[in-house]
Formats: structure tokens, sequence, C-alpha cells
């Protein structure tokens, strides 16, 4: 079968490859759809410091189970499914309490769970393996499209989830970057609360996407966009600003606009550092957290809306023998949603 390698530094191949037989509690899974992520492109731009090379790459990825491994009880030929990011254990304290994204046992403290396309191989491939408990099951929802639910749908909706007691009617939501995540991410706040959406992007292809998708106030990254957020919102500040990007513009931008007793969300991973103070002059109370994936129950929300159609990730198909062409849309930001990458 045909599967793209992250073969040496930087490097992106597709190869032939013979095709995985599944393990005892492991299923096989026919590939229907594997999304591109930026942290894909970041694992590419690591080069040397990526320890993990010959894996097939993607994180994102749905299909029909084609073979069921040893004990599978769970599963059966035929279901459709989608594969979790997150491969927890499911039984360390973290998993227990419910923060599975923030596993023990196959991450820990440095690290990030056991994942498709990070740690093990993932789905740009005509097939990929998984553990059965990690294949939730899609009912009516179509597999072509739907892998991104594991990542753009997922990811969002835990920082979301995390701020969920400031989304009152009458707040203000700050999301930036309205790309993969992003424009999920909206859909998500415009089913779940009522608060006032404003969003930020450098592309107004982006923005006009933005407000299709329900945001009331659009605007473009600029020297005036934390004093329009101000004046949005009274002078006060944004209740929660949710950063899909991360890079040092955007996260200064969260800095100057959120509100006192404001929550910050750090999802994108652009390197940007937060201005944390103890000085007098910056607003009191605001909690800033780094976001990472989602949990179990997170994903079973995401797939609770997608079927009730009130979230859809909007996408581009590629043929897997152009991955390329895909990486290099992605990387030039002509994406509208997800890229999707069909084997
Ligand atoms: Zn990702
Ligand atoms: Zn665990």
């Amino acid at each position: 079968m045909r599967a793209v390698k992250l073969s040496s530094p930087s490097t992106l191949t597709l190869e032939d490859v013979d095709i995985p037989e599944p393990g005892p509690a492991e299923v096989r899974v026919k590939v229907a759809g594997a999304g591109l992520c930026h942290s894909d492109l970041h694992l590419v731009d690591l080069g040397d410091a990526w320890p993990a090379f010959g894996l097939t790459m993607g994180h994102e990825g749905a299909g029909i189970i084609d073979a069921v491994g040893v004990g599978v009880t769970s599963h059966s030929v035929g279901d459709a499914v989608l594969v979790n990011l997150v491969w927890s254990c499911g039984t360390c304290r973290a998993c227990v309490e419910g923060r599975d994204n923030a596993c023990e046992v196959t991450g820990g403290r440095d690290s990030f769970p056991s994942a498709p396309g990070l740690t093990a191989d993932g789905a740009m491939a005509e097939y990929m393996i998984a553990p059965a408990r990690h294949c939730l099951p899609l009912g009516g929802i179509d597999p072509v499209g739907a892998g991104p639910l594991t990542d753009a749908g997922l990811t969002p909706m835990r920082a979301i989830n995390s701020v969920l007691d400031r989304l009152t009617p009458g707040a203000t939501v700050v999301v930036i970057g309205i790309g993969g995540l992003g424009h999920v991410g909206l859909q998500i706040l415009k089913a779940i609360c009522g608060s006032r959406l404003i969003a930020v992007d450098q592309d107004p292809t982006k923005l006009a996407h933005a407000a299709e998708l329900g945001a009331d106030v659009t605007l473009e990254p600029g020297p005036e966009t934390a004093a329009r957020i101000l004046a949005e919102t009274g002078g006060y500040g944004a209740d929660v600003i949710i950063d899909f990007v991360g890079v040092q513009a955007t996260v200064d931008l969260a800095a100057a606009s959120i509100a006192p007793e404001g929550k910050v969300r750090l999802v994108g991973l652009g390197g940007g550092a937060y201005p944390a103070s103890a000085a007098i002059e910056a607003p009191w109370g605001v909690n800033i957290q780094r976001s990472y994936a989602g949990t179990r129950a997170d994903l079973l929300q995401v797939l609770a809306l997608a079927a009730q159609n009130k979230i859809k990730v909007e996408y581009t198909t590629y043929p897997i023998d152009d991955f390329q062409q895909a990486f290099d849309d992605l990387r030039a930001g002509k994406l509208r949603g997800r890229a999707i990458l069909v084997p």
C-alpha cells in the first residue's frame, strides 16, 4: 500500500509498504480520508530535531474497519470510525480524572500521549492500525471528511470547554486564526453559547468565511486591533481569547485586549511567549492556559455536534499521490478549512 512518510529530516515521501496486520486489541482501518494539520508542517520543519523518521504521517484519520485483532469484540468489520488523536492508557490517574489528553503513561510531563502520525504510523496511507478502544463510531457522518474532527474539532472543543463559565450572553470571545481549527472553533462557539464573537485573521477571505460562520465582528491584525477589541467591549476587554496561531504578534494581541479575570487559551504552536506580568497596570486575574488536544469526553461532544450538523469541517480533497501539493497549499495559507488526503 502507499503511505506518506517523513523519511528523513524535512523530507516527505510516498512509499510502497506492506499492508499492516492488527495485533491483539487493535483494528485495521481502511482510511477514507486523512486531514493535514499545521503541526504536520511543524514536524517537517523540525528537521533533525524530530526523532521519529520513517513513521507514516497523519493524526486526523477516519475510515472503515476492515480487520480486527484477537480479542476485539467491541468493533466489527464494516464499522465506520473516527480514530482518536489521543491514545491514552485509560487507567492512570490523569486518565481516570478525565484529563486523558495529559495521560501520565503514554505521554508524561515532557510529551503528549501516544498518537497516530506522531508516535505510531498514522492515517496518510491506504490502511492504518489503531487500538480498538480509540476508534469511535461515526454513525451517519461521512468518513471521508470526518478525520479532522479528531483534532480540528477536538482541540477547539477542549479549549472552549475550559472557558465555559465565561461564555455567557453578553460576553465577548475573540478567535484568532480562522484556519482548520479556528473555523470549527467558531462553529462550536456558535452552537453552544450566545456570546459575541470577534474573528481575527490576516487573510480577508478567511474573515469572510468567519462572517459566513456567524462571527459578529471581523478584524485584520494590525497596530489598531487591540484598540478595536477594547472599543468593541467598552474599553474593558474580551472575556475569552482563543489563539489558534500563537506567534508573538497574536499572543501580544491577546495580552493587550483580554479583560480582567479573562481567560486566554494558547493553542497554535507559533512559539509566541505570553508577557505574564505582576505589574499593577496588567489586568487582574487573567487566566492563561496552553491547550493540547482534548479528552475522550470532548471528542464525544464533537461527534454529537457533527451528527446534529451543528459543526461541519470544510475541506478540499487531494489524491494521496498529490500529497506534496496539499502540504504546499497548507503552507501557503490557500486552504478554506482543511486539506484531506484520499488514499
Ligand atoms: Zn494537528
Ligand atoms: Zn493514562
